[in-house]
């Protein structure tokens, strides 16, 4: 067998090591057992690595102005123009924003260009919307950027806190590992979220607090820690500033915080107890805790907490921010946001002239630029002329999505890099640069605990891609900046950035790759900068060497509901799909769990909007609208509905959720908040549906909402419209995709329609029209896409839409890893009488691989159960 390369997944903060070799055919994408994130687990997501390799969806050549171009071309053009905006405008006219999908070497060569020679701050990244308010409130408490601890801390606590944290899918193998320790240790599990998400399957005990009321749940802590004698006085005398002062504007009665989360007092006091009496306390938090208005005094709520109790540094405690990011933290490494300059310095002077010296820089930014809400709003008034965006969506994924689409309409000169051809954000690019992708990246990444590990390339970059830094160092050369930028190739980046990072700084910043910057590259081993834990001996990076409470009080959301939008929006991840599905939208397994957008929504909230599970819903805030499929679950709060962030123009129409958001944010971290939308629903009540099967994804002309999904065998699209022109515009345009007129069978009286295109013999395209949601047998369609139908029986069997006997359709994916559906399941667990997920692994496999799916492998064994007592009752 060929030896593995081994890399690092390129979704989440986890940072999980993979092996990957060559398969019959393709990739093989296992877990790496010897590396320390993962231990050779994997999510789904990451499991279904190799079947997102394929290249029909990439940006192959460079293309300026509409027309494709050579790189030389294309450098050229993008430098001449860069430099006439800063000519006309000054340094600050130019931006960059980036992604936490970079390379640490792609950030670094971008910091450096616009900090160092383009004389502009303006480098932020889409790691604001994730992390900025740990970011934050860590330099805000610590003096530096630092988390303070290790996965396997979470593995050696008591106590685990999960604070706005959905680890079941967002980091699934933290959640494994967190699993497996609780199994074995008995870890006692606190989940604080509004939603009961899948992480709640591990919970002792789980608090549905109000939106946004974390502030008042923590202070209510600390003061209850404070009058349980939990304090660390020892600690706190020689460590610790602002104690008092934090204490007193937390200060909270037990009923109080209850009141203001709008929880149960005596699950708040179980809480608190539990907190106080546990030395080994971990505290996990994520985007519920950062994506807000308040998100760094939340931070500075958890910081509090761990500081007074004196609960970090040591085995099993600790604060621990997980980035949903591959290459957040080393982009926060390099600086690229706008509010730091490198290395994990600022703009203090003494920083900016100790930069300025190590890069020979003939710019320097002296001031902080502007942050991503800030920067779109930029380039929407003019201020921001010229715009480079790498790896990312923003016209997707920021808030005001649809002012930011405005910005990018307007803005004189916008460069796009991208390994795909096709992004909602591409659509205004002046200038596309063909980027190298997961697989033929060759550079480093940190994950959520501060370890360095290597991405390395499998295969060679197609056509004319190259990496990021490369294109930056081209254009740096073309601007005449050729020696400052004369690597040739990552790892003679990774030593500047290491060497950067020692510079002068002899243990008076926490983040020191010193020893680093002489490695082999090529053979670097996962290693976590700073050690397994920091602040284990009480000295922090302020300038008084002790770590600074802040007292913080609860702020509630910007915006509250009222009449007019009396619900509260919140947004998030999917389990097996990442950010706006360039890459998970090529895999048909991955679409199997949720193949398309829903809004979650508790049932008193349905029936007060007259609607139905399975229907479909208008959602509506005073900046936009969706339309989503309703799933009506008690998992929502009364009053809180729930969408997610994935889908964007190219997989949907009306489903992008950074429309509906409002750009409000954290007055230090300039994180939006994303979770806090008044927002209202309605029926969407159109006369007739469709569900096309076909070879590819035609345009579906006439429809007024549909949502596409690949699956095996097909590219599927369900549609909705109004009227007869709607669907005599469809009916032509899939005859003008498909080259004419198809067999059909349509029933007039009933609204029914059903055609088929026969294309050399093979079924080229199906279509089913139905005044409701056509009820046919999709799966088992979808293996008859490009089918030879010989026979008038096979033509009328797919025009029927129903599988023959014992294929009927499993339902969604519950287990992405052996594509085992929800109806499939519950006919087994009832029909052989399965007791277990155990059961379930053994009878069908499901719940054996990567184990993300066990959670709701457990939801559906307890509503049989339930059903069964239910039915002797
Ligand atoms: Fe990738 Fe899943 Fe690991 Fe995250 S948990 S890094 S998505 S394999």
């Amino acid at each position: 067998m060929a030896d593995a390369v081994r890399t690092t997944c390129p979704y989440c903060g986890t940072g999980c090591g993979l092996r990957v070799r060559p398969a019959a055919g393709g990739w093989q994408v296992t877990g790496d057992p010897d590396h320390p994130a993962n231990v050779g687990r994997l999510c789904s997501k990451g499991a279904m690595l190799g079947e997102t390799l394929g290249l029909e969806s990439r940006l192959l050549h460079p293309v300026v102005d509409g027309k494709q171009a050579d790189w030389p071309t294309a450098i050229a053009a993008a430098a001449g123009r860069i430099a006439a905006a800063i000519a006309r405008g000054g340094p600050d006219s130019f931006a960059f924003y980036l992604s936490g999908q970079l390379l640490t070497e792609d950030y670094y060569a971008a910091n450096k260009l616009a900090k160092g020679f383009l004389g502009t701050a303006n480098v932020d990244t889409n790691s604001r919307l994730c992390m900025a308010s740990a970011v934050a409130g860590h330099r805000r408490a610590f003096g530096s950027d630092t988390v303070p601890g290790c996965y396997e801390d979470l593995e050696l606590a008591d106590l685990v806190v999960l604070a706005g944290s959905n680890l079941a899918w967002c980091h699934p193998v933290l959640f494994q590992r967190l699993r497996k320790a609780r199994e074995e240790r008995g870890t006692r599990v606190v989940v604080v979220d509004p939603r009961r998400t899948d992480t709640c399957d591990i919970a002792d005990l789980h608090l549905a607090i109000r939106p946004g009321s974390d502030v008042a749940l923590l202070n209510g802590l600390l003061s209850h820690c404070a009058d349980a004698g939990a304090l660390d006085g020892e600690f706190t005398r020689w460590h610790v500033t602002g104690l008092d002062d934090a204490l007193r504007a937390a200060r909270m009665s037990v009923p109080e915080a209850a009141a203001l989360c709008g929880v149960e007092e005596g699950a708040v006091r179980r809480f608190y107890g539990w907190f106080a009496a546990t030395p080994r306390t971990v505290t996990v938090f994520s985007q519920g805790i950062n994506q807000s208005s308040a998100g760094t005094d939340k931070v500075g709520a958890i910081l509090n907490l761990h500081l007074a109790t004196g609960r970090i540094g040591r085995p099993g405690t600790g604060p621990f921010s997980v980035t949903g990011q591959p290459n957040a933290m080393g982009g926060r490494e390099v600086g690229g946001l706008a509010n730091q300059l490198a290395a994990h310095m600022g703009f203090d002077p003494a920083s900016v002239d100790r930069v300025r010296r190590f890069w020979g820089a003939p710019a320097m930014a002296t001031r902080e630029g502007l942050k991503a809400v800030d920067l779109f709003r930029a380039v929407a008034d003019g201020r921001v002329q010229a715009l480079w965006i790498m790896g990312t969506n923003p016209a997707v994924s920021l808030p005001e999505a649809d002012l930011v689409r405005r910005a990018l309409a307007r803005c004189p000169l916008v460069i796009v890099s991208d390994c795909v051809a096709d992004t909602d954000t591409l659509r205004f690019a002046h200038i596309r640069l063909p980027a190298v992708a997961w697989g033929e990246k060759n550079g480093t990444v940190t994950n959520s605990d501060r370890t360095v590990s290597r991405q390395r390339p499998f295969l060679p970059p197609p056509a004319l891609a190259k990496p990021d830094w490369w294109a930056v160092a081209s254009v740096a050369k073309a601007l005449g900046f050729g020696p400052a930028f004369a690597w040739e190739g990552p790892a003679d980046i990774f030593a500047e950035h290491a060497r950067l990072s020692a510079f002068e700084n002899g243990g008076s910043r926490d983040f020191d790759l010193g020893d680093a910057a002489g490695a082999d590259y090529d053979a670097l081993a996962p290693f976590q900068w700073g050690g397994r834990r920091m602040f284990g001996d009480g000295r922090f990076f302020t300038a008084d060497g002790r770590a600074h409470m802040v007292p913080v009080t609860y702020r509630p959301p910007a915006e509250a509901p009222g009449p007019d939008f009396p619900l509260r929006l919140n947004t998030g991840r999917y389990r097996d799909q990442w950010h706006t599905m360039t890459r998970t939208g090529l895999s048909s397994r991955l679409f199997g769990h949720r193949p398309e957008p829903m809004v979650d929504i508790h049932p008193e909230d349905a029936r007060g909007s007259r609607l139905a599970d399975g229907g479909l819903a208008r959602v509506e805030t005073r900046l936009g609208t969706m339309v989503a499929r309703v799933a009506v679950t008690d998992g929502q709060r009364p009053g809180e509905i729930f969408v997610p962030i994935h889908w964007t123009d190219r997989f949907a129409a009306r489903a992008v959720a950074g429309r509906l958001i409002p750009g409000h944010t954290d007055p230090v971290s300039g994180q939006p908040e994303s979770k806090h939308v008044p927002a209202r629903l309605a029926p969407f009540a159109p006369s007739w549906f469709g569900l096309l099967l076909a070879r590819d994804f035609p345009e579906p002309d006439g429809a007024e909402w549909w949502v596409r999904r690949r699956a095996e065998g097909a590219c599927v699209t369900e549609l909705a419209g109004s009227g007869h022109a709607g669907r005599r515009a469809l009916l032509a345009g899939l005859e003008a995709a498909y080259g004419g007129e198809p067999i059909q069978v349509f029933d007039p009286g009933r609204g029914i329609a059903r055609c088929a295109w026969i294309v050399d013999g093979r079924l080229a395209a199906v279509l089913f029209l139905a005044p409701h949601r056509p009820g046919v047998a999709s799966q088992w369609l979808a293996g008859q896409v490009g089918r030879d139908l010989a026979t008038a029986e096979d033509r009328l069997a797919v025009l029927a839409g129903k599988a023959p006997a014992g294929r009927g359709d499993d339902g969604p994916i519950v287990c992405a890893c052996f594509s085992v559906g929800v109806a499939r399941i519950e006919r087994a667990i009832r029909e052989r009488a399965l007791v277990s997920v155990a059961d379930i692994g053994g009878a069908l496999g499901a719940g054996t691989g990567c184990g993300s799916c066990v959670p709701e492998l457990r939801r559906l064994l307890s509503s049989a159960s339930e059903g069964r007592v239910a039915a002797l009752g």
